[in-house]
């Protein structure tokens, strides 16, 4: 058996849990019991990651529990979905902010009106051309020049580049954001930042509606739940199913593995690297003393 959290093959019997086997990693420190593959779960690890996926691919949570009942006949609640959703989303975004997906820099910048539980909320999204990777998603309340400038900053966090050129649309608080990010810049070097103002671009603009409107088929059901940061978990799984999950339709393979990316492209194996990539943290002191227990 290997360790749940880091896979290493130095795992040691530590005692009993109740009626299973405890067993503990002497490379990361962590003890965990035997059953499923994701740590601290007592479902099995792909009843988990296929949920996650179709609630991504928009299924509803009826039809995930039709669906997860076909395939491995096992019942699950409405709640447990949504918790693994909630749980995961959170894990794996974390975790791929620590990837740099090699982008080539010109991005589309564009902002949608979108309902969460009945709120008027703005969608900003920043997507490079080349690789289709959305290097920012953003939710907000309003359209000042402080979202958008979050919208920017958070594409230089994810990308770790300056962008090349920026395409947007009218909206001033753009150009504001834009000025206080790059202008004091040399003008060699600096992005540069093309407002296509009363041009309809079709083609670039069916590329951006579609990120949009899988993103608001997901954001419906959402009405029942409250609190923004629920609904900003929620975004954030649905940004990482789209750059690490979905095949994206032109490209034939997913916006991260054309950002030469080697991640395969499953929740299944994400949220291993992430369990794996938090528990072995360079700088976390380890979970507990290492205690050898011989059984
Ligand atoms: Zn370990």
């Amino acid at each position: 058996m290997n360790c749940k959290y880091c896979d290493s093959e130095k795992v040691v019997k530590a005692g009993m849990k109740g009626n299973k086997q405890r067993y503990l990693c002497k490379d990361c420190c962590h003890t965990f019991i035997e059953g499923s593959d994701f740590p601290r779960m007592r479902t099995e690890s792909h009843i988990i990651s296929t949920s996650i996926d179709f609630y991504f691919e928009g299924l509803s949570i009826r039809k995930i529990q039709t669906q997860i009942e076909k395939l491995y006949g096992v019942h699950v609640s409405h709640t447990t979905v949504m918790r693994w959703v909630f749980k995961y989303s959170a894990l794996c975004s974390k975790y791929v902010e620590t990837l740099s997906p090699q982008v080539l820099g010109i991005y589309h910048i564009d902002e949608t009106a979108i309902k969460c539980s009945g709120v008027q909320k703005w969608f900003w999204e920043m997507i490079d051309e080349q690789t289709r990777f959305l290097v920012a998603g953003h939710l907000s309340g309003s359209r000042t020049t402080e979202e958008a400038l979050a919208v920017f900053e958070k594409s230089l966090k994810v990308a770790k580049r300056q962008p090349v050129s920026i395409y947007c649309d009218g909206l001033p608080a753009y150009v504001d954001a834009y000025n206080k990010l790059f202008r004091t810049m040399k003008k060699e070097g600096r992005p540069e930042l093309i407002r296509r103002v009363g041009i309809r671009n079709v083609h670039n603009q069916n590329r951006i509606e579609r990120v949009h409107s899988t993103l608001k088929d997901r954001l419906k059901p959402t009405r029942g739940l409250k609190g923004e940061e629920t609904v900003r978990t929620l975004l954030e799984g649905w940004i990482v199913h789209y750059n690490f999950v979905r095949k994206h339709q032109t490209l034939k393979m997913t916006p991260a593995q054309a950002s030469g990316l080697n991640v395969k492209n499953d929740w299944h194996n994400l949220v291993k690297d992430a369990t794996k990539e938090e528990a072995t943290k360079k700088d976390q002191l380890p979970p507990r003393q290492l205690i050898e227990v011989r059984v």
